[in-house]
């Protein structure tokens, strides 16, 4: 079993296979040249499967696929098929901006991918392309819309909310879970990686955002869906649900049960700490095996609390 010292279980890897993107979204990049990992940086498919071979021995039962974009990544659905036929795996799932999801859903799914998180921040075609560097926000509804009638355990919509640029729309995409059997999840703006946008005042703490989507209707407490940090209701009489993250606010640390990969390998304890551990080293025999890594990651996990102080921008680490 995976138990840190502070008695947390870790049960959930998160591992960006890419960090390349089609999108430039505001809130994930930092000012200035973008660097990208050379390819022969980024962890093979052999690399992810037995690392998370390893995990799932040691007691991990989730593992969600992100990036940068996930669906760029070349062989993804080879990738999603390998990873679901390992033994005691019990949920598969994946970050996208969705833009890509119209031709690859079918596939994914078909391969064993249980659920989907699409990122989806506003529901104007302007702000849309204002945000993502001028891509197309119909083709991501549409991604959403052949999710929805594939079958998955879950569909959530994952929203940033930044003062300024979309708060005034917690109350129009929030109605979108009373239409639509998916899971509206707000999230706070984080401050991650070097010279980021950040800014506080453009963070929307998520009391002010519920207060927000509140004035639709009454939210009751409802059921969860997977193991994340997410506070769960849903409207009276709605398709779906909507959720709260709020990792400023009242931070979650005490209840993690997370570890990050990111695409180059590091295997990160904690999203806001730049403390990782080479997994190439362990992969390439140059340090012990990877059980070591994950044992020695979780000496490392910080504990309650920790200040943002990350280099890597978001897209490197996969969110
Ligand atoms: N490209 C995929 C996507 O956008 O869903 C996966 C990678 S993205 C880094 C993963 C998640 O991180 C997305 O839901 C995105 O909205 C979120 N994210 C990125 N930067 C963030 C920030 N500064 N604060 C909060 N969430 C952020
Ligand atoms: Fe946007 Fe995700 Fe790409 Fe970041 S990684 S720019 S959040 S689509």
């Amino acid at each position: 079993m995976l138990v840190d010292p502070r008695g947390r279980r870790i049960e959930y890897l998160r591992i960006s296979i890419t960090d390349r993107c089609n999108f430039r979204c505001i809130y994930c990049q930092s000012k200035g040249p973008f660097k990208f990992l050379p390819h022969e940086e980024i962890l093979t498919f052999e690399e992810i499967e037995s690392i998370v071979r390893v995990g799932v021995k040691l007691g991990v039962k989730v593992v969600r696929l992100t990036g940068g974009e996930p669906l760029l990544r070349k062989g993804i659905v080879e990738l999603v098929a390998r990873l679901a036929k390992i033994p005691g795996l019990e949920d598969l799932s994946l970050t996208t901006n969705g833009y890509f999801l119209s031709e690859l859903v079918k596939p994914l799914k078909e391969a064993g991918l249980k659920r989907i998180n699409i990122s989806l921040d506003t529901l104007s075609e302007e702000k849309f392309s204002e945000l993502t560097g001028g891509f197309s926000l119909k083709k991501v509804m549409e991604g959403l819309y052949l999710s929805l009638s594939e079958g998955f355990t879950a569909v959530k919509i994952n929203s940033v909310i930044i003062r300024g640029f979309n708060d005034e729309e917690c109350e129009e995409l929030a109605k979108l879970s009373i239409e639509l059997p998916v899971e509206v999840r707000f999230i706070e703006f984080m401050p991650v990686g070097k010279n980021s946008l950040w800014d506080e005042s453009r963070v929307v703490p998520i009391s002010e955002i519920k207060e927000r989507v509140e004035r639709l209707g009454k939210l009751m407490p409802a059921e969860k869906v997977g193991k994340g940090p997410a506070a769960v209701f849903r409207f009276e009489g709605a398709k779906g649900k909507v959720g709260f993250i709020s990792p400023l606010s009242s931070h979650f640390c005490g209840s993690c049960n997370r570890l990050r990969i990111t695409a180059d390998g590091r295997l990160r304890p904690c999203l806001f700490s730049d403390e990782e551990i080479n997994l190439k080293d362990y992969l390439r025999g140059k340090k012990g095996s990877l059980e070591e890594a994950f044992r020695e990651a979780l000496r490392i996990k910080p504990g309650i609390g920790v200040k943002a102080s990350t280099q890597r921008p978001m897209r490197a680490i996969g969110g």
